[in-house]
C-alpha cells in the first residue's frame, strides 16, 4: 500500500531527541517560565513542546498506518480517531513551528495581543475543520476498505500551512538581523529540508516522507539552537554574556524596547580575598537564584564576573524599576558564606532601550567601563547618573574618533612676564571639536582619557604639535622662552614614557629647554616609587617643570620644597576666593611671596580683569596667565598674537570668548 514508510523511524528519532534533552543536564539548567505568555516566550519552551507533539502526531500515524496495513487487527472507529489526533496535532505543530522560529529570532516578542489573534486565526479555522471532519468529511474520510482517503479540503489544509510557513518566512527575511549568521544558517537548512518532505508526500500519498523530515528537522534545531551549555554560565546556571548580547541584538533588531535592571556587585575581589572560590562561587549562586525570585530565569543573565542583567521585555520600565528597589533592599542584607555573614554591595541600574541606549556597542560599553567611578556602598543609580555616564561615554567616543583622525587640536594661550611685560611663553591646551557633540571642555575629556587609557595617546599628541610649532617657527625671536605642556601623572606611570618623548622631541629637532611640563601632583603620586626618579631623570634630560594647580587638592608646602619646581602655577580659584574677603587675598599674597621666596617663578592664572592683574603683580607674581591678556589660541591667531603684541595696548576687558 505504502511504497515507502519512515514514520516508524522518524517515531524513533524522535523519541531519541526527547530522551537526550531530559537526560543531559541541560533538564537541571531549565526552569521553564511562568505564565502562558511566558512560556510563549521562551524558546527553549516551545521547543519542548514541539518535540512532545511531534512524538504524539507520529505516533498516531505509526498506529493509523499499522491499523490500515493490518484492517483485521482494530475498527474503523480506532482509525479514524487515530486520524483525527493525527491532523490535530500535526496542525499545531506547523503552526509551532513558525512561533519557534519567530522566538528564535525575537520577532514573537513585544507583539500586541491583536497580532497573536491573526496569528492564530487560520490555526483555528483547521483545527475546527479537523473536529467537524467525523460529520463533514470534507479533509479526510475512511473508505470501507478500512482505507484512508483524502477529501476535498486537503488542499485547504496545505494552504493554511504554507499561510504559517510564508509569515515564518517574512519575519525571518525582514528581521534577519537580530539572530547571528550561523542560526540563520541553520534554520534555514533544516526548514528546507522539511518542506522538501513534506512536497514529496504531498505529490505522492504513497511515500511517507513528512514526519521523518520533521523530525529531522527539530534534531537539527536541537543540535544546533537549542544547546545551551554555550550560553549559561557555569557558576550560575543563568544565561552567560553571549546570551545577553544574542537577546539585546535580538530586542533591538526587532525593535522591541525593553529594560535591564542591572546589579553590579562591587568590590567582589574583596570578598574573594576573604573566602575561598568555591564559598564565592556559592555566593554567586546564592545572588543568582534570589534574582529568580525576581524574575524568570529565562531573563537572567551573569555578563561578567560580577554582573548580572535582568530582562524585562516591553514596556515594562516600572516594574523594571520596583524589582531595582527591590533589589536594593535585599543587598541591605547580609548574604551567607561559610556560615558567616557578608554584605554585599551592589550598584543597581535600570536601563530603557531605546530610550537610555540604542545601540549594541554602546550597551557593552556602558555595561563595561560605565559603572567604574560610582562611589562605595550599595545604590541605586537613578535616570540622572545614567544621562552623566552615557554623555561619559559619547565623549569616549568622540575622543576616539578626533584621536584616530588627528583632529584633536591644540591651543595655545600666552603667559605674560610683569618683569619684561612681553609674552614669554604660552600653555598649550588640547581642544575637542566634534560634529555631533560640539565643543567639548578638557575638564570634561581628560578624565575620560585618564580613566581608558587614551591620555597616552593624547598626551603624545599634544607634545607632538607642540614640538611641531616649536620647529615651526621662530618663537624665540618673538620673545618666547618655552611652550608649557600638560602632562597627566598616569602618562608618568607608563613606562618608557621619557624615551617616547625624547624621540618626538629629536624628530623635530627641538630642546628640552624650549619645553616645560606641567604636572599636577596628588598624595597617591607622590607616593608611588619611580615618579619621584623619573622626574628626577627627566630634569637631567633638560626639561623644566611647573607644578599646575596650586592651591587645591593635594598641595602642601614640603612638595614645594623638594620638588624642584621652575615654576608654580596658582589655581585661579584662589585668586577669584581672594577677591572674596581679605582673610583669603592675604592667603594668596603670602602664598606668591613664600613661591618667590624659594626662588620659583609665580604664573597666577586665571587673570581676568585689570584689578586681578594689579592684585597679583603687586603680590610678587612674575607670570600672568589668563583672558586679561588672551584666551587660548589657535596656532595661527596665536602667531598673530605674538606678531601684533603691543606692551602698551593692555585691555581693560577680558578677550573674546574662544568657541
Ligand atoms: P590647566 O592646566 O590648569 O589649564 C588652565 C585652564 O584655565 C585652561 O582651561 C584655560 O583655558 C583656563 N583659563 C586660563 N585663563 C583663564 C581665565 O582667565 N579665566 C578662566 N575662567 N579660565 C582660564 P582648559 O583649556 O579648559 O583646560 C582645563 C584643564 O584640562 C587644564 O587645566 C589641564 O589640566 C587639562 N588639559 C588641557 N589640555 C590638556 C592636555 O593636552 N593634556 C593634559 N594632560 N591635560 C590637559
Ligand atoms: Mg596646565
Ligand atoms: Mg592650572
Amino acid at each position: 500500500m505504502y511504497s515507502m514508510n519512515l514514520d516508524p523511524a522518524a517515531l524513533v528519532l524522535s523519541a531519541l531527541c526527547l530522551v537526550y534533552i531530559l537526560t543531559t543536564s541541560r533538564r537541571e539548567q531549565y526552569v521553564p517560565p511562568k505564565g502562558l505568555k511566558a512560556q510563549l516566550l521562551s524558546q527553549h519552551y516551545i521547543f519542548m513542546v514541539l518535540l512532545i507533539i511531534n512524538i504524539l502526531s507520529t505516533a498516531a500515524s505509526v498506529g493509523s498506518v499499522h491499523l490500515m496495513e493490518n484492517p483485521h487487527e482494530g475498527t474503523d472507529v480506532l482509525l479514524y480517531f487515530l486520524l483525527e489526533v493525527y491532523f490535530l496535532l500535526h496542525t499545531t505543530l506547523t503552526m509551532l513551528f513558525v512561533l519557534y522560529v519567530m522566538n528564535v529570532n525575537g520577532t514573537a516578542i513585544g507583539r500586541k495581543r491583536r497580532f497573536y489573534c491573526f496569528f492564530i486565526l487560520p490555526y483555528a479555522v483547521g483545527i475546527l475543520a479537523i473536529i467537524t471532519n467525523p460529520l463533514t468529511r470534507l479533509i479526510f474520510y475512511v473508505d470501507e476498505g478500512m482505507l484512508y482517503q483524502r477529501g476535498i479540503l486537503m488542499p485547504a489544509l496545505y494552504c493554511l500551512a504554507s499561510i504559517y510557513v510564508l509569515t515564518g518566512l517574512f519575519f525571518f527575511i525582514r528581521y534577519q538581523r537580530a539572530i547571528p549568521r550561523a542560526d540563520r544558517v541553520a534554520i534555514c537548512s533544516v526548514v528546507v529540508l522539511s518542506v522538501v518532505g513534506v512536497v514529496i508526500q504531498a505529490i505522492r500519498p504513497d511515500i511517507l516522507t513528512e514526519l521523518f523530515a520533521e523530525s529531522l528537522t527539530i534534531l537539527g534545531f536541537m543540535v544546533m539552537l537549542e544547546d545551551r551549555t554555550g550560553v549559561t554560565d557555569q557558576t550560575t546556571q543563568v544565561f552567560n554574556r553571549r546570551a545577553f548580547l544574542d537577546a539585546s541584538r535580538r530586542y533591538m533588531e526587532t525593535e522591541v524596547p525593553f529594560s535591564i535592571l542591572l546589579v553590579k556587585l562591587m568590590e567582589l575581589d574583596r570578598i574573594i580575598r576573604l573566602f575561598d572560590s568555591r564559598d564565592v562561587d556559592s555566593l554567586l549562586v546564592d545572588v543568582a537564584r534570589w534574582l529568580e525570585t525576581v524574575t524568570d530565569r529565562e531573563n537572567i543573565f551573569r555578563f561578567g564576573q560580577e554582573d548580572f542583567a535582568l530582562t524585562f521585555v516591553g514596556r515594562r520600565q516600572g516594574e523594571a524599576e520596583e524589582a531595582a528597589r527591590h533589589t536594593l533592599r535585599r543587598f541591605a542584607e547580609p548574604w551567607m558564606a561559610e556560615e558567616a555573614e557578608v554584605l554585599l554591595e551592589a550598584t543597581v541600574s535600570v536601563i530603557r532601550v531605546p530610550e537610555d541606549v540604542d545601540s549594541l556597542s554602546m550597551l557593552q560599553d556602558l555595561l563595561l567601563w560605565g559603572y567604574q567611578d560610582t562611589p562605595p556602598g550599595s545604590l541605586l543609580i537613578g535616570h540622572e547618573e545614567l544621562t552623566a555616564l552615557k554623555r561619559k561615554l559619547a565623549v569616549y567616543d568622540a575622543l576616539r574618533r578626533a584621536l584616530d583622525k588627528r583632529t584633536l587640536q591644540v591651543w595655545y594661550q600666552p603667559i605674560w612676564s610683569s618683569e619684561s611685560n612681553t609674552i614669554v611663553s604660552a600653555e598649550a591646551l588640547s581642544r575637542l571639536f566634534d560634529e555631533q557633540l560640539g565643543f567639548i571642555p578638557p575638564d570634561e575629556f581628560i578624565p575620560v582619557a585618564e580613566r581608558t587609557g587614551m591620555i597616552h595617546e593624547l598626551g603624545a599628541f599634544a607634545f607632538q604639535e607642540v614640538c611641531r610649532v616649536l620647529s615651526a617657527y621662530d618663537l624665540r625671536g618673538k620673545g618666547i622662552r618655552y611652550l608649557e605642556v600638560n602632562l597627566s601623572l598616569y602618562q608618568l606611570l607608563r613606562e618608557g614614557v621619557l624615551e617616547k618623548l625624547e624621540q618626538y622631541r629629536a624628530a623635530y629637532g627641538v630642546e628640552a629647554s624650549q619645553i616645560n611640563l606641567e604636572i599636577t601632583e596628588s598624595v597617591s603620586s607622590y607616593d608611588t616609587p619611580g615618579v619621584q626618579e623619573l622626574l628626577q631623570q627627566m630634569r637631567a634630560s633638560g626639561y623644566t617643570f611647573s607644578l599646575d594647580d596650586y592651591g587645591t587638592g593635594y598641595s602642601n608646602m614640603t612638595r614645594l620644597i623638594e620638588g624642584n619646581y621652575t615654576n608654580v602655577k596658582i589655581d585661579k580659584s584662589l585668586l577669584w576666593e581672594a577677591e572674596k574677603n581679605p582673610s583669603n587675598a592675604r592667603l594668596l599674597r603670602n602664598m606668591i611671596r613664600i613661591i618667590r621666596g624659594l626662588d620659583m617663578n609665580v604664573v597666577q592664572e586665571g587673570v581676568e580683569t585689570k584689578e586681578q592683574l594689579d592684585r597679583v603683580v603687586k603680590a610678587g607674581s612674575n607670570l600672568v596667565q589668563g583672558y586679561y591678556f588672551s584666551r587660548p589660541l589657535r596656532e595661527a591667531d596665536f602667531i598673530a598674537f605674538l606678531d601684533s603684541w603691543d606692551p602698551l595696548t593692555l585691555m581693560d576687558e577680558p578677550a573674546e570668548d574662544e568657541s
